[in-house]
């Protein structure tokens, strides 16, 4: 995308209000009157190039007129941020102020926001961010989209003030990144056979080719690419982080280069050793590869931090390779997460001596990590306080909030797990998560919104995830937590999500949304609330919402499975259960809802029973039904009994579709 285009993309007629402002400044005054930037004006810059930038650019022209004034001057603000600045615009002059480059970029998207036509409301900002990390990860290695695709995201996050672009170049779904000295990460693990993530990976395809052959799906960006691309998001305020990701998940590095897998390092050429997808931490190969790839990545990457990813380890492979087994003897490591810390240390050194500072999923706060690693937190705000605790630069991306792979809205796109409105990201308070205190505030860095792509084929549908729902994560970053009430910012948001729309954004439409499940929304009334219930299998910890009163809380669950309403089941028993109802009653139904979402692996149990007693010994099984797995998306499904029976038991077992997949269900109502 090249300039104009940019320009024609911020150029949206807006009213200028603070109502129509994205991020909402700090400090807004409405005033009389407003600057006609067309008339004939003097225009004096006493900064100079600091505070030069494209924004500004638009404005910037001598028309040598005397009566109206634009000027630019650096100004010492209070604030310490150094993105803050100040504009004081009347009919008769405009005053940028800020005290360095940031806060004149900053500066210029907002007069870029406020300009209507040829005129700027008159008005009075003072504003700065109340965190300095307001980013988005998008994920390339599932499926990679075009680089003219990343200046268009670089241009829309700037035109709302997000900074941080972190890119997600290597997974084993495929490596996006030009490596000199390892041409087949590129050649090879950049290649794949077919472009479907869900056929190719889940059901075991997990073959490379080498680029060029027909039908090969992937892709990379050269060096020069990613030079030109840091290049375009500076001018425009924005960081490129990139994450380079270790140990784990690198099938693609080790099938090109398996030298540093752990099955290496065995005598036998045994195929059937486990491919984890993780290197192995006891080769000192591993080591060089990393650093020798890591050298390329700061040549490229300016950035002060430098994501090495780190999550999810596979660490089977290492309780029997015979180098990392040596190499745990050698350090006293009792266990193999001991080498992943180790790794990660190691790694953590290197960039120190390299002026640079590690990121990492949050991981890699199970060691200590030295004094230079920042933990962006993916997984619950739990993780954000122990990190925290120990002191840790925390970037917040906990899933709940921030992972924009979930849908938006009702079911509708691929089959990605869980369920993440606008409203929810909103409501996102980063500076109120638990284990923040005065002293450690500083230590938050910031907020992050993430995108996955397993399910996200195309481009335009990566867009589509990512707008409206970035200008949410964009005023949490800026004000860091909602400055307003919901519904005013959704008015704002749509003014926006209309503008960018006009500029062929692939925008979700937020007139059209249906919202949070309505099932969720009242509580319903039946025989068994409050009843107690016995686990013959108990749910799975990570999903037990309200425990043993989930099932019969009169709650149904929403669109997402971790929202706390539906309970998870995992394991050969699945779901097991009694239901106590106090005493013998007359009962004419028993009926359960079950979800089924391909995504996150979760399916409708394969055989589900229904029995009933009256003395909790002697049962009588009155349903059965049997289920075939169904295909992708998320559906709900409810199973019921209807009969005419006396019972103070229900007995109810579901049996698990496969093994490794999920059954959850939100309550067991009784009639
Ligand atoms: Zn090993």
């Amino acid at each position: 995308m090249n300039r104009s285009l940019l320009i024609s993309l911020l150029l949206f007629p807006l009213t200028a209000m603070s109502q129509t402002l994205l991020p909402l400044p700090q400090h807004f005054t409405k005033t009389n009157g407003s600057f006609d930037v067309s008339s004939f004006y003097k225009f004096e810059n006493t900064v100079g190039d600091e505070a030069k930038n494209l924004y500004l650019d638009n404005f910037f022209r001598n028309n040598g007129g005397s009566t109206k004034v634009f000027l630019i001057r650096k100004a010492v603000l209070k604030n310490s941020s150094n993105e803050a600045y100040r504009l004081h615009i009347s009919k008769d002059s405009v005053v940028v102020e800020a005290n360095s480059q940031e806060g004149f970029l900053r500066a210029g998207q907002t007069l870029m926001q406020l300009k209507q036509k040829n005129r700027i409301q008159a008005c009075d900002i003072e504003d700065a961010p109340e965190l300095s990390w307001r980013g988005c990860m998008l994920d390339l290695s599932r499926h990679f989209y075009p680089l003219s695709f990343l200046k268009k995201q670089v241009d829309l996050m700037a035109a709302f003030k997000l900074n941080k672009f972190h890119l997600h170049l290597t997974d084993g779904a495929g490596w996006r990144l030009q490596i000199k000295r390892y041409p087949r990460l590129t050649k090879i693990a950049g290649w794949r056979t077919q472009s479907d993530w869900v056929k190719w990976w889940r059901n075991h395809d997990r073959r490379y080719v080498t680029e060029g052959t027909d039908g090969a799906y992937g892709g990379y960006y050269t060096q020069d690419e990613m030079r030109e691309l840091v290049a375009y998001a500076k001018e425009r305020g924005i960081e490129i982080i990139p994450e380079i990701e270790m140990p784990g998940h690198s099938e693609e590095v080790l099938t090109t280069y398996p030298e540093i897998d752990c099955r290496n390092a065995y005598d036998s050429n045994d195929s059937s050793l486990p491919m984890t997808g993780s290197m192995c931490p006891g080769n000192e190969g591993t080591y060089s590869f990393l650093e020798n790839v890591l050298s390329e990545v700061l040549e490229i990457f300016p950035s002060k931090y430098v994501h090495i990813g780190g999550d999810e380890a596979d660490m089977k492979a290492w309780k029997t390779c015979p180098l990392c087994q040596q190499k745990m003897k050698e350090d006293g490591f009792k266990k193999e997460n001991k080498l992943q810390a180790y790794l990660i240390r190691r790694i953590a050194a290197w960039l120190k001596a390299h002026n640079k500072q590690l990121l990492g999923w949050d991981e890699i706060i199970a060691d200590s990590l030295g004094s230079n690693a920042s933990v962006m937190v993916w997984r619950t705000q739990e993780y954000a306080a122990d990190a925290l605790k120990k002191g840790y630069n925390v970037v917040l991306a906990p899933n709940s909030h921030c992972y924009i792979n979930r849908q938006q809205d009702a079911p509708e796109l691929g089959s990605a797990g869980g369920y993440l409105s606008l409203e929810k990201i909103y409501s996102f308070k980063p500076l109120k998560i638990d284990g923040i205190t005065a002293q450690n505030r500083k230590n938050v860095l910031g907020v992050q919104a993430c995108l996955w792509t397993e399910f996200v084929n195309e481009a335009a549908d990566a867009e589509y995830m990512m707008w409206p729902r970035l200008l949410a994560m964009s005023e949490i970053g800026w004000r860091g937590e909602a400055p307003e009430k919901f519904t005013n910012f959704r008015k704002r948001a749509l003014v926006f999500a209309d503008a960018i729309r006009k500029q062929k954004v692939n925008v979700f439409d937020l007139r059209k949304e249906k919202g949070e499940r309505k099932e969720s929304l009242k509580p319903v009334k039946h025989l068994a609330v409050g009843a107690k219930v016995t686990y013959n299998h108990r749910y799975s910890n990570a999903y037990a919402a309200s425990k043993e009163a989930t099932l019969v809380d009169g709650q149904l669950g929403g669109w997402n499975h971790s929202d706390r309403l539906w309970q998870g089941f995992i394991g050969k028993e699945s779901l097991d259960f009694v239901v106590d109802l106090g005493k013998e009653m007359p009962i004419k139904s028993v009926a359960m809802e079950f979800m089924q979402n391909a995504g996150p692996d979760i399916y409708y149990p394969a055989t589900l029973t229904i029995s009933l007693s009256a003395d909790g010994s002697n049962y009588e099984q009155v349903y059965r039904q049997e289920q075939p797995e169904v295909k992708d998306g998320l559906q709900f499904k409810t199973w019921q009994w209807n009969g005419k029976k006396r019972a103070r038991y229900i007995h109810v077992v579901g049996t698990q579709p496969r093994s490794n997949m999920w059954i959850f269900t939100d309550e067991i109502i009784v009639k």
